[in-house]
């Protein structure tokens, strides 16, 4: 009796698996095959903020830019639950000619670095000589334009207080802070040089047409500092070293030191409430 149910049991099993593996068979047997691939091409499609940020604006010639051929390649596994606009795009395919370089205190520029495109932009310095520090890289110095007038538009009357700065200022600079405060003291509101972001010809102060607390902290809340603080981004740039984020930065909130990057990656940056370096997803620098 038992034996016999077992041996009716054994048949339905055999011919259920029969019938399942002949369904199985008759679709595709490569779906699954072909879902996987899926999975990468639409990660490798994935649009990158940074990806056509040096299109935007034309009139640079940037000889190493953010490289698309970087987002064929798949080999970041951190991408492949295809969140991949929360990880940034490689910071190798930013270059120092390319106005997304990133420079801080752990990434420098190569000995020397002089952008090829500086020019006088033409808007208010709270000095008038026309001197290395009120030059810019082109496409930076347009959009800085357009940000002056914009801030006329709305009455608030800006000034450039310094944007580039050659290695050879920034060792001046640097070695006078170390005489007068001693080098740690020094690294923490001044740039070793070459890790200058006013190096790269992207990156000025900013004040009021006044000129009252240029380059200081109580800049902070002037009404020059929120307007900044509000429309940068519409032109490019970015307040680079935020409120709170030293420990990223590794700078102190300067609300007058902004850097243009170009209007993609700035909206982003904006949007997002992060800093360069979490755009990049790169360490943070701790000191
Ligand atoms: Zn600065």
């Amino acid at each position: 009796m038992s034996k016999k149910l077992k041996l009716v049991s054994l048949l339905i099993v055999v011919i259920a698996v029969g019938w399942g593996i002949g369904k199985y068979t008759t679709t595709s047997p490569t779906a699954s095959n072909n879902s996987g691939s899926n999975i990468n091409v639409q990660d490798n499609l994935q649009a990158k903020p940074g990806d056509d940020a040096n299109g935007t604006d034309g009139g640079i010639t940037d000889p190493v830019v953010a490289n698309p051929s970087n987002t064929m390649d798949s080999s970041d596994p951190s991408e492949s639950d295809g969140d991949g606009v929360s990880s940034g795009p490689d910071i190798s395919s930013a270059g120092p000619d390319s106005v997304a370089v990133m420079v801080n205190k752990e990434y420098g520029l190569p000995e020397n670095y002089k952008p090829t495109d500086l020019v006088y932009p033409e808007v208010r310095f709270t000095f008038k000589e026309k001197i290395e520090k009120r030059m810019m890289r082109s496409e930076a110095a347009k959009a800085l334009e357009k940000m002056f007038a914009g801030a006329e538009d709305d009455g608030i009357y800006l000034a450039g207080v310094s944007a580039y700065r050659s290695q050879k200022t920034q060792t001046t600079l640097f070695n006078r802070y170390v005489e007068k405060d001693g080098e740690e003291m020094a690294r923490t509101y001044s740039a070793v040089p070459g890790y200058s972001e006013h190096q790269t010809g992207l990156a000025i102060d900013v004040s009021g047409s006044d000129g009252k607390c240029a380059a200081e902290s109580c800049f902070g809340g002037t009404k020059e500092a929120e307007w900044l603080a509000q429309h940068v981004a519409e032109y490019g740039f970015i307040i680079r070293y935020p409120e709170g984020k030293q420990d990223i930065t590794g700078y102190k909130y300067e609300p007058w030191h902004i850097r243009y990057v170009g209007k993609d990656i700035a909206a982003y940056i904006v949007d997002k409430g992060i800093t360069l370096e979490e755009y990049y997803d790169v360490v943070p620098v701790s000191k």
